[in-house]
């Protein structure tokens, strides 16, 4: 895809990755709808795509909540008059246990509420987002379109991730799907799996666990949000890619 004058929308575009995948579309000549919860931090990513280059409008809306994204997809749509691509980057954290013990005795569990909160962002949300997308890129006529969802390498067994890594593996099985149901509708899809990037989840951790991290990296440095965008517009400007995830994660796995 050439993503000059292309419309796409990239959820959780307020800040971290999400933001700096915007802006690199941007670069490209891309129409940007940059959606989040906080506004605030909307006008910066849009402010950042301007001085890019490209074009960019704010939308608020909670991609885990259908009504929400429904009418999100159909501004987006009002707004621009068409869809070409979808970059599902919203996702939280809600770590812990599966179950913690001490002396015997049960000290924590993951609470059901821990559990279905990263499941409605980073699973439901995903699903939504995918599902109003290729509705709209088809029903507009658009020639082609890619549908890239960011997952993680903590897909594959990170400690007190239950909920993320199975929703980080959930991602990957719907870009998988995706790239066979819709492959007639040429519509691609993608997944970006990032290792350790240098952003605000990142900085929340506590510094030992953060030096343990990067000690565990082969090239021994955190990656940049910059670096995970590449392999998002690699996604879309490569015509023969599809179903398949890019891990960019410093050779970490
Ligand atoms: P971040 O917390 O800095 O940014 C996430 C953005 O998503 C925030 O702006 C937040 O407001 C938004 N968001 C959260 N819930 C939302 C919702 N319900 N609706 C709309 N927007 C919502 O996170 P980040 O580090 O930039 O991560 C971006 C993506 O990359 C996430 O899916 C994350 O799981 C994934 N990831 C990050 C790393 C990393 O090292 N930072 C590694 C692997 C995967």
């Amino acid at each position: 895809m050439d993503l000059n004058n292309k419309v796409v929308v990239v959820t959780g575009a307020g800040r971290g990755l999400g933001r700096a995948i915007a802006v690199n579309l941007a670069a490209r000549g891309a129409r940007l709808a940059c959606v989040d919860l906080n506004e605030d931090d909307l006008r910066d990513t849009v402010a950042r795509c301007e001085s890019a280059g490209g074009e960019a409008r704010s939308y608020l809306a909670n991609v885990a909540r259908e009504e929400a994204v429904t009418a999100l997809f159909e501004a987006v749509v009002a707004d621009f008059g068409g869809l070409h691509g979808l970059v599902n980057n919203a996702g939280i954290t809600r770590d812990g246990l599966l179950v913690k013990y001490k002396d015997g005795e049960l000290q924590s569990a993951m609470s059901l509420q821990q559990w279905q909160a990263v499941i409605d962002v980073n699973l439901t949300g995903v699903f939504l987002c995918g599902r109003e997308a290729a509705r709209h890129m088809i029903e507009t006529g658009a020639e082609e379109g890619v549908i890239v969802n960011i997952s993680s390498i903590a897909r594959h067994g990170s400690f007190g991730q239950t909920n993320y890594a199975a929703a980080k593996a959930g991602v990957v099985a719907m870009a998988e799907v995706w790239a066979r149901e819709l492959a007639r509708y040429n519509i691609r899809t993608g997944v970006v799996a990032p290792g350790t990037i240098n952003t605000d989840m990142i900085a929340a951790m506590k510094p030992e666990a953060r030096d343990r991290l990067v000690a565990g990296v082969p090239l021994k440095r955190l990656g940049e949000p910059e670096h995970i965008a590449l392999s998002v517009r690699f996604i879309f400007e490569n015509d023969y890619f599809t179903g398949r995830v890019i891990e960019t994660d410093g050779g970490l796995r």
